[in-house]
Order: C-alpha cells, then sequence, then structure tokens
C-alpha cells in the first residue's frame, strides 16, 4: 500500500505527518545494499520471531527489488517494524516518500505471533520496497502505484530465487482476471475500486511488457522502463506526473507503448482477452496448477518476463 492510498481508501493508519513518531524504537539496525543503506528500526512490543529473522527478511526483500532494478532505488530508506500484539501473520505495510529525513520509509505492522513461515510466504516487504521504485502520483493514478508494486514484486523475487517462475504465473492467472473492468467502469483514472487499484494496475503493466517485447523482438521490456525512471530521479520522494514516467519509460525503450496504452486505459473499460493471452504466453490451466507448453508463440517473451538472475 502507499500512504496516499492509504488515505482514499480510509485505512485506519496514522494520519500523522510523521509515522512512527511516538513510539519507542526498541533496536536500529544498518542495512547495506550496494550504494543504499536502509535503516531497520524495530519498535517496543512482543514479538516471537527474532530480530534477526526479521532483518534478513528485510534484506531479500532489499535484495529483490536491487535484483530488478539494478541498484536500490533510493539511497536511504528508513524500514520500520511494529509489533502488533495477539495478532499473526504480516498484517499490514505503507510506504511514503520523503519522511523525516528518509526519501522512502516503510512502515510494517508484524503480528506477536508471526512465523518463520509466514516470511517465507511473504509478498508485502517486496511489494512495499518496490512503491519507493516509482515517483508519486496524483490520486486518480494510484492504480500505477499499487498496480506496478503488485506486478514487480513477485518477478523481482523470481529474480533472487525466492519464488519459481511456475508460481508467478500460477498467481497470475488466479489473480489476474480481479484486474478486469466491471459494470460503469470508466477507465483506470476513474474508477478507485480495490481489484481496478491493485490487479487492474498490474493487467495494465503485464499487457505493456508484452506489448514491449513483441515490438522490440524481447530485446526490451518493461523492466528497462521502469529502471530508467528511477535513473531519472523517479522514486517516491518525488512528485510526478504520470505523463512524465511513461514518456521516460517509452524512450528508455524506443517505442510508445506506455504512453498509448495508458490513453486508451485512463477514461475508458479495456477489457483484456486473458484465456488468449496465456495461451499465447504458454500457460495451460491444470485445475489450480498450470503448466507450460513449449510451442507458443511467446514462449520467449514468457521466459523473459519471469527469469531467475541466478
Ligand atoms: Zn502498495
Amino acid at each position: 500500500m502507499n500512504a496516499s492510498l492509504a488515505a482514499v481508501l480510509a485505512v485506519p493508519s496514522v494520519a500523522a505527518a510523521q509515522p512512527g513518531r511516538g513510539l519507542t524504537i526498541v533496536a536500529s539496525r544498518e542495512l547495506k545494499i550496494g550504494r543504499a543503506t536502509l535503516q531497520v528500526d524495530f519498535a517496543a512490543g512482543p514479538l516471537d520471531l527474532s530480530q534477526d529473522a526479521i532483518f534478513e527478511h528485510v534484506r531479500a526483500a532489499a535484495s529483490a527489488i536491487t535484483a530488478y532494478y539494478g541498484r536500490f532505488p533510493v539511497e536511504r530508506a528508513r524500514v520500520l517494524i511494529v509489533p502488533v500484539p495477539d495478532r499473526s501473520g504480516i498484517v499490514q505495510g505503507t510506504t511514503w516518500g520523503d519522511m523525516a529525513g528518509f526519501p522512502g520509509m516503510t512502515r510494517v505492522r508484524l503480528g506477536q505471533h508471526a512465523t518463520v513461515d509466514d516470511l517465507k510466504d511473504d509478498w508485502m516487504m517486496t511489494h512495499e520496497l518496490d512503491h519507493m521504485a516509482f515517483p508519486s502520483l496524483p490520486d486518480d493514478q494510484h492504480w500505477m502505484e499499487e498496480g506496478l508494486a503488485t506486478y514487480v514484486e513477485p518477478l523481482a523475487r523470481v529474480m533472487t530465487g525466492e519464488l519459481n517462475a511456475r508460481q508467478v504465473w500460477r498467481d497470475m492467472v488466479r489473480d489476474m482476471p480481479k484486474g478486469e473492468p466491471a459494470e460503469g467502469d470508466r477507465g483506470l483514472d476513474n474508477t478507485h475500486t480495490w481489484g481496478r487499484t491493485y490487479w487492474g494496475g498490474a493487467m495494465f503493466c503485464l499487457v505493456a511488457d508484452v506489448e514491449i517485447r513483441r515490438q522490440t523482438g524481447n530485446k526490451k521490456g518493461l523492466q528497462d522502463a521502469l529502471r530508467a525512471i528511477v535513473a531519472h530521479g523517479g522514486t517516491i520522494d518525488y512528485e510526478w506526473p504520470l505523463d512524465k514516467a511513461l514518456a521516460i519509460g517509452d524512450q528508455a525503450t524506443g517505442t510508445h507503448v506506455l504512453t498509448e496504452q495508458y490513453a486508451k486505459w485512463k477514461d475508458a473499460p479495456v477489457t483484456v482477452d486473458l484465456n488468449k493471452l496465456w495461451a499465447e504466453l504458454g500457460i495451460r490451466r491444470n485445475g489450480d496448477e498450470i503448466e507450460f507448453v513449449s510451442d507458443a508463440p511467446l514462449v520467449k517473451i514468457r521466459e523473459a518476463i519471469a527469469h531467475s538472475s541466478r
């Protein structure tokens, strides 16, 4: 979740200018990732998990983001771990830009009884850190912030070996239909439902990724566009209009895919024939699982989208 979206959805969260203010920090550790430094702070409260296990989880998420973007997007970030008494699992995450001297700040509320297995299954830490790799957008374009984080998170974790490609595509096949427009939809800029914000945004990213790869003979992808946006200073601590980010992304891939697709999707309900897309990518459903088909036309594109860097 991105901070401004939390306000839009009226999620109970601190409206205070400085999240975490007033909390007692019982431990603070520094995590170096390339040239970036993440300050991992632990607020007071009971936790079954060790600080070491949580710290390593933050490292894994930051490493995945670094693998996808080529570097951690901001030079300094704060990750605040806040225990939630009597709860299990990873409860909630929010990320802000330009907070108390940090270009990026993520707060993760962690259940007292969260386990090592919960951390192993957790996507939220990577999702939150991904928010740092895109500029802050006006309210109407929050779907792009959330869609991007939703789309990139598993692809980043494949790169570091935390997930495999089969798991990623299985989940996309299962979840992507939640992003399709419903009756009365007026396009992504005007339809701020949960499904359109998270999965509509993710579907925008997937369709753009495939199209960039189609047009460039699979030499460029959405990843190249996103890296260029970060390289131009498009990180969460800066407010940009979406058009500016998309233009930089298109320039990096030598296409007009992002700009043209946004023009089509922003004010109109664009339905994607996902079944056709999965078939072209060589993905066949088998109950709750999927299997890969090797002779489909876009197999190479599928392999390039979710690949391990190891
Ligand atoms: Zn988010």
